[in-house]
């Protein structure tokens, strides 16, 4: 076992200890290397929500040279070992200096005391448990077990961590029996109780909160910094509220207001006209979208009866062929149909040629009996393509070099309907 420094002092940045033993392990990407323990240790192992230290280790080589080795990663195991991860190796019995890096850790202390404090006003304000806490890269969370909460409920329990952090409440650790711990939670002077046997540590929030920990934390509330409640999410067993801490909390907040500051330029207003302004340019959208449909509407139905007087009928059929390049793709499908519905003996064949491949679309006036989804599926089988449509409009995409060909074999196809409809009249 290691002794863990920072159990009796959080805030210990360097120490000196000794390798007691050394073993290889293959990293994540396949390299090499070295996971090492010492017989007391200041770097804190992943555990109870709270990410491990990062550092470095120093050793006075051979040759009396200082051999400085990153500390990348620390987990403790079940015989409660606390495993450092380098990538050199020092043999056991070297002894070495520990430095531990203090943004990091001072960081996780804030967001990790934060929790308890926040997890304790929960708990008093709102009969709120706390069933889980994870500390992430940029924001922590906590999950409460019960229903949905009250906006203003949060709102003020966020102030009183706040009125809290302001009163710069002593935090202190100290250790109970298992069975002085479990009379403390009968008594309700204890939040939460782990599993595990032996000596409990408690850490104390001053006429605040007990609650058995293992990890680090501030010395008083007033090192949190603030605290920041960000989101709250329904979750499976309950609410997951997010919340920052510290230089956190002014990063994130930074963060929102420059936000707020590039949306509010884009939009000509101030910050706390964004929503009402927002609002209104949704409304407006929506508006314009109906106004839009209906002008293509209108305009493809204009532009219909004008391409069926420009194509004479030639043996009973009039057959509108078209290429298109300045139009989206929903808008010839449009004319497709309203130009066939726009007079009888109609048949239209579309290409959209605003890209590569070239959408095709094949439409007819009701009074003709043949099936435009069934002549493009044929038309395209013969050059090796798959699919059709309905037997009124019909659409597929064809590349650039077979469309010609194409419409020339969907022409032949509907000339010959024609024709022998014609004759059989
Ligand atoms: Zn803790």
């Amino acid at each position: 076992m290691s002794e863990r420094l920072y159990h009796s002092d959080s805030s210990l940045r360097t120490f000196t200890g000794a390798v007691t033993d050394l073993r290889k392990f293959a990293s994540g990407n396949g390299e090499l290397a070295w996971q090492l323990a010492l017989d007391r240790t200041a770097f804190y192992p992943t555990s109870g929500g709270q990410p491990f230290d990062t550092g470095q280790l120093s050793a006075l080589a051979r040759d009396g040279a200082v051999l400085m080795v990153p500390v990348e990663q620390v987990e403790e195991d079940e015989d409660g070992t606390v495993w450092h991860f380098v990538r050199e190796p020092l043999a056991a019995g070297t002894h070495v200096e520990g430095q531990v890096d203090w943004e990091r850790r001072f960081d996780h202390m804030q967001q990790h005391s934060g929790q308890h404090l926040l997890s304790a006003i929960f708990w008093q304000e709102l009969q709120a448990p706390t069933i889980s806490f994870h500390l992430g890269e940029s924001t922590s969370t906590i999950d409460l077990a019960g229903g949905p909460l009250a906006h203003h409920s949060l709102e003020r329990v966020e102030r009183i961590a706040n009125e809290i952090i302001g009163e710069d409440r002593p935090v202190t650790s100290g250790y109970v029996s298992r069975v002085e711990a479990e009379a403390m939670l009968a008594a309700g002077q204890l939040r939460k109780l782990p599993d595990r046997q032996g000596t409990i540590r408690l850490i104390d929030i001053a006429d605040c909160d007990k609650n058995a920990c293992g990890g680090t934390h501030v010395r008083s509330t007033g090192q949190i910094g603030g605290l920041l409640v960000r989101t709250v999410e329904k979750v499976s067993r309950g609410v997951r509220i997010e919340f920052v801490c510290g230089l956190r909390a002014v990063r994130s907040a930074s963060a929102d207001f420059a936000i707020l500051r590039e949306t509010s330029a884009l939009l000509s207003t101030g910050a706390t006209e964004l929503a009402p302004t927002v609002g209104r340019l949704l409304t407006e959208g929506k508006s314009n979208a109906k106004e839009r449909q209906k002008l293509r509407e209108e305009l493809a139905a204009f532009q219909a009866a004008r391409l069926v007087m420009e194509v004479p009928i030639e043996n009973g059929l009039r057959l509108v062929v078209r290429e298109w390049r300045d139009r989206d793709r929903d808008y010839i499908k449009l004319l497709a149909s309203r130009t066939a519905i726009a007079a009888p003996q109609t048949a239209v064949i579309f290409s959209a040629n605003d890209a590569d491949p070239v959408r095709m679309f094949v439409a007819r006036s009701s009074d003709l009996d043949f099936n435009c989804g069934q002549i493009l599926r044929e038309a395209r089988a013969q050059i090796g393509l798959r699919g059709g449509g309905s037997a009124d409009l019909a659409q597929g995409d064809v590349p650039s070099e077979q469309e010609a060909a194409l419409r020339i074999s969907i022409t032949d196809a509907i000339c010959r309907t024609v024709v022998k409809a014609n004759k059989q009249q």
